[in-house]
């Protein structure tokens, strides 16, 4: 099986009727692109940064953040890296960064919340960023985007930094594709208008899932609560992916979700361009979705949008996808 796997290395991920989608790889670490390549992915669609801060006793450099993004960029040849800028509070906390004891911290101040706040520590990432930007294909993401302040209000920092690059002199690339990640219900619901204002959204079902059902996804006594195939879920990703189609922008998913065989069929047929999961799930995906047809999973999909629970999607999706 490894090795049938392994000869769709370098294939392309399409389907028997033509419909040609992107399956990246997720990663915590610039040395984690090779598993990426190794596993025949076709691009990165979700560098978590956190590494850099966490495996440290003060906030890294841009000088140390400028060498791991360009690392990611150079390991990945020219394709497509998608880095995500700082995701930290929740259940990621710095030692040195002490942010107050919150009541409900998942709710709270973190991700691009903190950044806003600290344009300090954003901007030193958005510099290192754009620095690394010339050795390779790299996309900018922002988590945790609840409205079109932040999403705005993030873009111009982004035109800061670049301004004072410019006037520096020191060179970045103008083709940097900006987009959000869609993790909180609010951003889905006005993602008609968000769509608009970015290049791509990457759906984060992790968070995406217990913010709609109100389950902590943390939480083992609730866990039945959480469930990806929950119709309020898959009626957000429809949602979503069909807004930024209409604005002609691409939209691939970065939680869990994207790499589970039972999920893809239905992803793949509500029109998801990117699947970025871990690198260890690429190739067995690859050769699930190079056995459909786009048409029946179109099918499959508007049907399971009509049902009522998580259970009956399940079973449904298991009947009609062979
Ligand atoms: C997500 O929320 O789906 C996601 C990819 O981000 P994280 O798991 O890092 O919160
Ligand atoms: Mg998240």
């Amino acid at each position: 099986l490894k090795k049938e796997l392994m000869q769709l290395k370098n294939v392309e991920t399409i389907t028997l009727d033509g419909r040609k989608v992107e399956l990246a790889g997720n990663i915590g670490t610039p040395q984690n692109a090779e598993n990426v390549m190794h596993n025949g992915g076709e691009g990165v669609g979700l560098f978590r940064t956190e590494f850099l801060y966490m495996d440290n006793d003060n906030l890294p450099t841009e000088e140390q953040q400028f060498n791991a993004y360009k690392e990611a960029l150079e390991k990945m040849e020219g394709r497509p890296v998608v880095i995500r800028t700082l995701d930290i509070g929740g259940d990621k906390k710095l030692p040195y960064l002490p942010i107050g004891d919150e009541m409900n911290p998942f709710l709270g101040y973190r991700a691009i919340r903190l950044c806003l706040d600290r344009k300090d520590i954003f901007k030193t990432q958005l510099r290192a960023l754009f620095r690394a930007s010339v050795y390779g294909n790299m996309k900018i993401m922002f988590p945790m985007i609840s409205s079109l302040q932040e999403l705005r209000e993030a873009k111009n920092i982004v035109e800061e930094v670049k301004a004072e690059l410019r006037n520096e002199g020191i060179p970045y690339s103008d083709d940097v594709q900006i987009g959000i990640m869609i993790e909180i219900p609010s951003a889905a619901v006005i993602s008609d208008i968000l769509a608009k204002e970015v290049d791509f959204f990457s759906i984060g079902t992790n968070d995406l899932i217990q913010y709609t059902i109100a389950a902590d996804r943390m939480n083992e006594k609730i866990s039945y609560l959480y469930d990806p195939f929950h119709p309020a879920v898959l009626r957000l990703i429809k949602m979503v992916i069909d807004n930024a189609h209409k604005e002609g922008k691409w939209v691939g998913m970065c939680g869990e979700m994207a790499g589970d065989p039972k999920a893809i069929p239905v992803l793949l047929g509500l029109g998801l361009d990117e699947f970025s999961m871990s690198a260890s799930s690429i190739l067995r995906a690859r050769k699930l979705i190079r056995n459909l047809k786009f048409e029946d999973a179109k099918r499959v999909a508007d049907e399971v949008l009509n049902l009522g629970t998580g259970e009956e999607i399940r079973k449904y999706v298991e009947e009609n996808i062979k």
